[in-house]
């Protein structure tokens, strides 16, 4: 049997994409087990396109850090992943990602002590 069925197996109704119950009748029609793995690669998934976002946009604004990206890389590729953390870490802390957080939290600090 498959893992999503399209067709619910009370009222006939057919899902055209992956549904976890039937709306009218609220038969499952995805196990449990089903249900969990795919929570959890929706979820990597989300990660995993973010993260490729903030890699490739933090490479493409710093034209002055992409020698460090690079390097990071090359590390990665033979193996020494301490050392690609390193440079990758060098890299991201000047980028417009982390000053303006940074900026930002400074900003917050000095209302806070307006206030008080
Ligand atoms: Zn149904």
């Amino acid at each position: 049997m498959s893992p999503y069925p399209k067709q619910c197996p009370q009222c006939k109704t057919y899902f055209p994409g992956v549904w976890k119950e039937c709306n009218r009748c609220k038969v499952r029609l995805v196990n449990a087990r089903a249900a969990h793995v795919m929570k959890w690669l929706k979820v990597i998934c989300v990660l995993v396109t973010l993260w490729v976002l903030v890699a490739a946009s933090t490479y493409c604004i710093q034209p002055a850090e992409r020698q460090l990206y690079e390097r990071a890389y090359a590390c990665l590729k033979e193996g020494r992943y301490g050392d690609a953390q390193k440079q990758w870490r060098r890299a991201f802390a000047r980028s417009p990602y982390v000053t303006g957080a940074r900026s930002l939290v400074e900003e917050i600090k000095a209302r806070l002590r307006k206030h008080t």
